[in-house]
């Protein structure tokens, strides 16, 4: 029903302000967003949302954010690309109390459906050491062998979640989200992934006019990326689905790092020398994601082409860039 009270939590983020965006378009009328971070900081703030500052790491945070919900999108936790997962384990692993407390809180107040952001960080490492990974399939997280520290964290919660849907009668559905890019999320700071480092880097080597690019890695590590719009329809399609398990939402167009450069680059009309730094966190070999299981269940799987969603990227960011360039110009002068 458009005026039941849907919840977002990690709203101020990349993927939770995407969804609250999308359930405006649909015309939902009671939506309440909820972030630890204070509002200035959130990627998208509309005013006719109820926007919360709760750190829901706290039980009686997330119980005032599920009161009267009568559904719930848990996508907050403690995120970044390899580089700030590698340098923060336990701060990932403590993401555990938010989904926790957020699962207790929909029991509490009767939540009719519940969903949770796993990822394919869950994945045993011991499938991923070729570049030229086949895809992941759902079974291939266990025997579990997953990334340590953010993907023990998912793993763990998708077996909670789970447990509450067997114990509790509760509906609760779980995707796995393979590589998420798009406009308004991380690009820059420490957090953000491949694809949004990529595009700030090429930017900067333009604008900078030293026309190289430190890659992390030596460019032959392997990929999927799926784009905003696809991953915000897959958690609707998943939400509305009867999917019992964890199920791969991702895309299967798997590139190497040196082919994410190649097609950034050529958006941006520039060839750059590539320094590659075989010291950076470069993460597992080789990742993609089967789609087999979700175009059984769905007849659907994601199918943006990277290029595409990767013009978008870039066009977002250049202009995230230019602005926070000219603010610093303009703290100089004054
Ligand atoms: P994001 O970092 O942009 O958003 C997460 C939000 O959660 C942030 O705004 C953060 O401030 C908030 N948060 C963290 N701790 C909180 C707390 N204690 N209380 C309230 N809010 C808190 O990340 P995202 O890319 O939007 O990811 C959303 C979800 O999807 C996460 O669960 C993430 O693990 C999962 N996921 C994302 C990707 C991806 O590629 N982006 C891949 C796999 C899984």
């Amino acid at each position: 029903m458009k005026n039941d009270l849907i919840l977002v939590t990690g709203g101020g983020g990349f993927i939770g302000g995407a969804m609250v965006a999308d359930l405006r378009r649909k015309g939902h009328t009671r939506i309440r967003s909820v972030d630890v971070k204070p509002l200035e900081e959130w990627y998208q703030v509309f005013n006719d949302v109820d926007n919360l500052v709760l750190d829901l790491n706290l039980k009686e945070n997330c119980e005032r954010a599920a009161e009267g919900a009568s559904e719930i999108y848990n996508f907050a936790a403690n995120m970044g690309g390899m580089g700030f997962i590698e340098a923060n384990k336990a701060l990932c692993m403590l993401s555990v109390l938010i989904n926790t407390h957020m699962l207790q809180a929909a029991q509490k107040y009767g939540a009719k459906r519940f969903f949770y952001s796993s990822s394919a960080c869950v994945y045993n490492g011991d499938k991923q050491t070729d570049a030229n990974n086949p895809g992941l399939k759902e079974e291939d997280a266990y025997p579990a062998l997953a990334e340590d520290g953010y993907g023990w964290e998912k793993l763990f919660s998708e077996r909670m979640c789970r447990h509450f849907t067997e114990d509790y009668g509760m509906y609760i559905r779980v995707a796995r989200f393979h590589n998420v890019y798009g406009p308004h999320g991380t690009w820059d700071g420490g957090r953000e992934k491949a694809p949004a480092a990529m595009c700030r880097k090429v930017i900067e080597a333009k604008a900078s006019g030293r026309h190289e690019i430190v890659i992390w890695g030596d460019g032959t590590r392997t990929r999927s990326f799926m784009y905003i719009d696809d991953c915000i329809q897959g958690v609707e399609k998943i939400m509305d689905s009867g999917i019992l398990e964890p199920i791969n939402l991702g895309s299967s167009e798997m590139v190497s790092i040196n082919q994410l450069v190649d097609i950034v680059e050529d958006i941006a009309s520039v060839k750059l020398k590539r320094i590659y730094d075989l010291d950076a966190p470069k993460g597992v070999m080789g990742r993609n994601s089967d789609n087999t299981l979700i175009k059984k269940y769905l007849g659907w799987e994601p199918d943006i082409p990277l290029r595409q969603g990767l013009e978008k990227t870039y066009a977002w960011i250049y202009d995230q860039y230019m602005r926070s360039e000219n603010q610093t110009e303009q703290a100089v002068v004054r």
